[in-house]
């Protein structure tokens, strides 16, 4: 397991679903879309709207590409 990065801070979260461990499949508040309190991401840095994440569960990195500014899609 690789070490929280030292740039991690628990006041900049993200809720992007972690592609590593998909901890927010059985949770209904992340399958709603909300903010949830269990299931959140660490926002390292980001680069323009490609944001750079771990998650806090399985401390996997990885880049989202939030496309922001554009109109959320639901999944
Ligand atoms: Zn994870
Ligand atoms: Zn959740």
């Amino acid at each position: 397991m690789l070490p929280l990065d030292p740039q991690a801070d628990i006041g900049r979260r993200a809720w992007v679903p972690c592609p590593n461990c998909a901890d927010h499949r059985r949770c209904t508040t992340c399958q709603e879309g909300r903010a949830c309190h269990a299931h959140w991401r660490y926002l390292l840095s980001n680069t323009g709207s490609l944001l750079h994440l771990q998650c806090p569960s399985c401390r996997h990195v990885w880049s989202h590409e939030s496309h922001f500014g554009a109109t959320r899609h639901g999944e």
